[in-house]
């Protein structure tokens, strides 16, 4: 059994004491592919980096809504040149973040569009932050109808889920869905397509209740899974398969030729 983690922060510098043993945890717990999204310029040289040199992790490259004040001018001719130039499989982390205070939605907005532009010109999927924002986060993608994605820690209703689906977007679910408290979360993963699903880490941050207050790392990912099959009374194995089938799909990822380490 093979589970891919849609979204991990590897390169995170909470990771930089012990990351070779991070992502051997994450072997032996079947986590046999990652797909890390990048969150500022400055820290894409590190994803390349990782992924270079472990063909398991998947880059990809952007500029997350939450560190406005690290991007740029210039950070989205340089976005542009890495994915011409670098191995890459998804744009992203971009987005909008509506919950923090004084969000810049306008600010917000352009660098979000500018990288939906990017992700159609290079055809790429698009790895989405959407936090307080699913409505006008919808409503831009449609502004961009090439463009395929997924949002990540999906958080909207059922409904808006539902729209995002039919306009050919995946949602990727992680360790909130394991709270006991997190009824919203339990109907949404039970009642979705389970061809729409993705499993995500979000590693370091949004560790499992099992994992609750300390940092999160994709060898966890199997708790997420779990709580996602007993929901919808279907066998981890089958979850799993169709949950990487689904993530190879998107981002285009091979199938796994070497045998489970
Ligand atoms: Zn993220």
């Amino acid at each position: 059994m093979l589970l891919i983690d849609t979204h991990s922060h590897l390169d995170h510098p909470r990771f930089d004491d012990d990351r070779a043993q991070v992502l051997s945890r994450a072997v032996s717990a079947g986590v046999a592919v990652q797909v890390i999204p990048g969150i500022k310029r400055v820290w894409w040289p590190s994803i390349h980096s990782l992924c270079h040199s472990h063909p398991d992790l998947y880059p990809a490259y952007g500029l997350h809504p939450l560190f406005l004040s690290d991007h740029r001018e210039g950070d989205i001719e340089q976005l542009k040149q890495w994915l011409q130039n670098k191995r890459a499989v998804a744009v992203g982390e971009c987005g909008l973040d509506f919950f923090i205070e004084n969000p810049e939605r306008e600010r917000q907005r352009q660098l979000f569009e500018a990288q939906l532009a990017l992700a159609a010109d290079y055809r790429l999927p698009v790895i989405i932050h959407a936090r307080k924002s699913v409505e006008e986060v919808t409503g831009i993608l449609r502004n961009h109808p090439q463009v395929r994605g997924v949002l990540h820690s999906y958080s909207g209703s059922k409904q808006q889920a539902q729209r995002l689906i039919d306009m050919g977007f995946m949602l990727g679910f992680g360790g909130p869905v394991t709270y006991s408290r997190a009824t919203r979360l339990h109907r949404l993963v039970s009642d979705l397509p389970l061809q729409a699903l993705l499993l995500e880490s979000d590693a370091p941050d949004q560790p499992d209740a099992g994992h609750q207050g300390g940092r999160n790392e994709p060898a966890f990912l199997g708790a997420v899974l779990q709580t996602i099959a007993r929901l919808r009374g279907i066998s981890y194995e089958q979850l799993a398969e169709t949950t990487s089938d689904n993530a190879r799909q998107l981002f285009n990822i091979p199938p796994h030729s070497s045998a489970p380490r």
